[in-house]
């Protein structure tokens, strides 16, 4: 299933129907919220089964493509399996210490797909994360709405702060860093899409997206009232979220634009942490740059949060040489 030109695409890629424990959505009302939400697409990522792949394919179009996935719940953490064959099942009977997550997240891999760490610092038996990262794609560190008292919410802040420290030593040593994503993880109504990641894709396929995931040209939105653009320039070069930029040493200009935050406020990060700040206006439109250099920063990433420092944005890194 392909279709759609170049662009950016909003998505979220954990999702539960009946198919999963707690789940109360068929796949069909799952479509339907996902459109209803200004989604593109979806990943359908049940827990430990594949029982909702075969039905997808007629819920889906040219306006919503469902990439197939699988939840993979291990005793020591989740994690998404996504782009799987139809009726493909990963084994998740096993937790850190028997040594094999590996092997599971090779074969995925080896059939085109992507595994991304899910919710690291969930509150609940299984679901704190103990795997090496460096085993993954991604991190999903916003798992659901950014802040809430319910007691199996997955602290998003501690899994950004982690996500964030580790970005510093990974680009350092030039091993690749891990891109941010940021899911709904629904299993009610009304769910869906808070959060979801807007990935830049050649086309709307299942191949172009997780190609966009993996490259980390992608930025995690509230809901799709928001809009963020984030650029960082060094003379007459451009690059976009999830790039890398040389400078050859000399001065470069990151630019935000943001949509429909009012009064929100733009914080720009370095290894060094929180280096900038800037707030919106009431309208909730704005740009923003701020400048540094490859000296200064080896990376740059963004994030957009209300008055009260509730997350709305937040942007991968644009690496700088
Ligand atoms: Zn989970
Ligand atoms: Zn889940």
């Amino acid at each position: 299933m392909a279709g759609r030109a170049g662009g950016w695409y909003r998505g979220d890629c954990h999702v539960h129907s009946t198919c999963s424990h707690g789940g109360e959505l068929t796949p069909e009302r799952l479509a339907a919220e996902a459109r209803a939400a200004g989604l593109d697409f979806v990943a359908a990522t049940e827990h430990n089964n594949a029982d909702t792949h075969g039905t997808w394919g007629r819920y889906a179009g040219d306006d919503l493509l469902v990439i197939l996935g699988q939840e993979v719940t291990t005793r020591t953490g989740h994690w998404l399996a996504l782009g799987v064959r139809p009726g493909q099942v990963v084994d998740w009977r096993y937790g850190v210490r028997d040594g094999v997550v590996g092997r599971h997240l090779d074969e995925v891999r080896r059939g085109g797909g992507l595994c991304v760490a899910a919710h690291p610092h969930a509150p609940y038996d299984s679901g704190t994360f103990l795997y090496p990262y460096q085993g993954f794609d991604a991190v999903e560190v916003w798992n659901g709405p950014w802040s809430s008292d319910l007691p199996w919410q997955a602290d998003n802040e501690a899994a950004l702060a982690e996500w964030g420290r580790s970005l510093g030593t990974d680009i350092r040593r030039q091993g690749g860093w891990r891109p941010a994503m940021g899911n709904s993880d629904a299993h009610l109504s009304g769910q869906i899409g808070v959060p979801h990641t807007v990935v830049r894709a050649e086309e709307l396929s299942t191949d172009a997206v997780l190609a966009g995931i993996r490259a980390g040209r992608s930025w995690i939105a509230e809901s799709a009232a928001v809009e963020l653009s984030f650029t960082v320039a060094a003379g007459a070069q451009q690059v976009g979220v999830g790039g890398k930029l040389e400078s050859c040493g000399g001065p470069v200009v990151a630019r935000v634009g943001v949509r429909g935050v009012p009064s929100g406020v733009v914080n720009f990060h370095t290894g060094a942490g929180k280096v900038h700040v800037a707030s919106l206006s009431a309208a909730g439109v704005g740009a923003v740059e701020w400048r540094t250099d490859a000296r200064e920063s080896a990376f740059v990433r963004v994030e957009v949060r209300h008055p009260g420092g509730r997350m709305v944005a937040l942007s991968n890194p644009v690496t700088l040489l």
